[in-house]
């Protein structure tokens, strides 16, 4: 059997200052071994660092304003209600779609927004957004009952939502048989299905660390409580999948672990809307109050949520469920919004991690109420009283910047990213919901712990003498890829090839 030239594999939300002591501990033993025999550092992680704009930037070497993959869910012209973002979401040529072209057989299990699944030269098995198996999830469609019937089925992360955040080892283990199910799909597909580049990735490394950051993040390996032994032992299946994937890249090829962002634990959050609301920028409708606790769908913890509340009937209508699940992930968000745009200036409705405000700009929002010779000295208001918000217990500065779109992002997609973007500081987290009532919000107990913008990066084979890690960005993955297939980068991407030598191009025989 061929095997892969190119042999990618991605955790979620992978952060070394979890993945370095357990791998030292003797949990991950082949993850120790690369960090050994390979190179590794820190993968730079987009604006916001978050699952949806960080593996399209990945996929296509390019910045949201580029891809117009920022969030979770993405504007719609003439409508206040954002959809969610899927695989026809992203503007750009994905590596699948230039390397298809190309003649190399591309084979891609399980990755972010690639629902519904793109064509591809070889296969491609659809992330962890898809709603459901009984809709075509996989390129060639019938790879899909294949699967299933090998493994005897194949997993849906989005039912693991609705425990996300219980302490129960049921769940753990739930989350490990997850794990084992994409590992054998990645290893009986490596046997059956030939290809030049080869990517699996593993969501459940993002849901754990969700859950059970405190856990992880205490590096207690020597706990005998059955969670704490259930979380070492998720680390070492992994681990086990890491070392019989990784075996498979070809003697000349190279392999690479990703992640898309890391984790770090949660010391506040602040809601947005609250903050436009107390300043004068928003207003809700008024009869509205009552119905706000179940107000519009923002965030990805509130899509959560709404899964979860879904997903307690699981247990007496199963396939219900199912198509429930395909009808709140697919068609998201509350039937109501109860902002009043006529009476509002600025607004949030997406953003994660990130906070985000939009103008409520005349011309160009529905019910628009600035003019636009007003914009840019609301902007300006706005990003200076921003800047002085600070934690109400320890009184450190929340935010690092407040930016406008155009200052971080570039491309033909910048009316798909809010006009506003907030970065804030380590530990602190923005929401855009609107059913909060406070400015100021402990860690949600479903998510203890969250994103940080350091993701990983590790390398080995052959060609990765040929690689140089120097502050690699996730956008680099791209072009250093196509030049490892002998083919030239794009002008019009972000990133930078990692590759160091001319000599690491060399021709594919296909
Ligand atoms: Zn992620």
């Amino acid at each position: 059997m061929k095997s892969p030239k190119v042999l990618v594999i991605s955790f979620d939300g992978g952060v070394w200052s979890n993945l370095m002591p357990i791998a030292k501990a003797g949990i991950m033993p082949n993850l120790l071994k690369l960090l050994e025999s390979g190179k590794h550092s820190n993968l730079e992680s987009t604006i916001p660092p978050l699952t949806p704009p960080a593996w399209t930037a990945f996929m296509t070497g390019c910045n949201p304003g580029k891809t117009g993959v920022f969030d979770f869910y993405e504007f719609q012209e003439g409508t206040y209600k954002p959809t969610l973002t899927t695989n026809k979401s992203i503007q750009v040529d994905t590596l699948w779609k230039v390397l298809s072209e190309n003649g190399v057989r591309v084979g891609v299990i399980d990755v972010p927004i690639n629902y519904p699944p793109p064509e591809v030269n070889g296969f491609i098995v659809s992330g962890w957004e898809r709603p459901s198996n009984k809709k075509v999830f996989t390129h060639p469609p019938e790879l899909g009952q294949k699967l299933i019937d090998h493994l005897g089925d194949y997993p849906i992360c989005l039912r693991t939502f609705d425990r996300q955040g219980t302490k129960d080892v049921d769940f753990l283990n739930s989350l490990i048989e997850i794990t084992k199910k994409v590992g054998d799909a990645a290893l009986w597909l490596l046997e059956t299905e030939p290809t030049d580049f080869f990517m699996v990735h593993f969501q459940t490394t993002d849901i754990i660390q969700h859950g059970f950051w405190n856990e992880i993040a205490s590096l207690d390996f020597n706990s005998q409580d059955p969670a704490m032994q259930a979380i070492w032992n998720f680390y070492r299946c992994l681990d086990q999948y890491l070392g019989a994937i990784k075996e498979k890249v070809s003697s000349e090829g190279a392999f690479f672990l990703v992640s898309d962002h890391g984790f770090g634990p949660v010391k506040r959050r602040m809601s947005t809307n609250v903050w436009l609301q107390e300043h004068g920028y928003l207003k809700l409708k008024q009869d509205m109050g009552t119905q706000l606790t179940t107000s519009v769908k923002s965030t990805a913890i509130k899509m959560i949520n709404k899964v979860d509340a879904l997903a307690k009937l699981k247990n007496r209508i199963k396939r219900k469920v199912e198509e429930d699940l395909e009808q709140r992930v697919i068609v998201p968000r509350a039937n109501f919004d109860p902002i009043d745009y006529d009476e509002s200036r600025a607004f949030s409705s997406i953003g994660t991690v990130c906070g985000t405000v939009q103008i409520n700009q005349l011309g160009r929002e529905p019910n628009g109420t600035v003019p636009q010779n007003e914009v840019e000295n609301l902007k300006n208001e706005i990003i200076e009283k921003l800047k002085n918000i600070r934690d109400p217990i320890n009184g450190d500065l929340f935010l690092s910047g407040i930016y406008r779109k155009e200052e971080i992002f570039n491309g033909q997609a910048l009316n798909k990213i809010p006009d506003l973007i907030i970065v804030p500081n380590p530990g602190y987290y923005l929401i855009s919901g609107l059913s909060e009532k406070q400015l100021f919000l402990e860690p949600h107990p479903l998510s203890t712990g969250n994103h940080i913008k350091e993701g990983i990066l590790a390398i080995d084979g052959h060609l990765s003498n040929s690689l140089s890690l120097s502050n690699p960005k996730i956008t680099d993955i791209f072009p250093t890829i196509l030049n490892i297939f002998g083919l030239k980068s794009l002008k019009y991407i972000d990133g930078t090839s990692l590759t160091t030598s001319k000599n690491t191009a060399c021709k594919i025989s296909t």
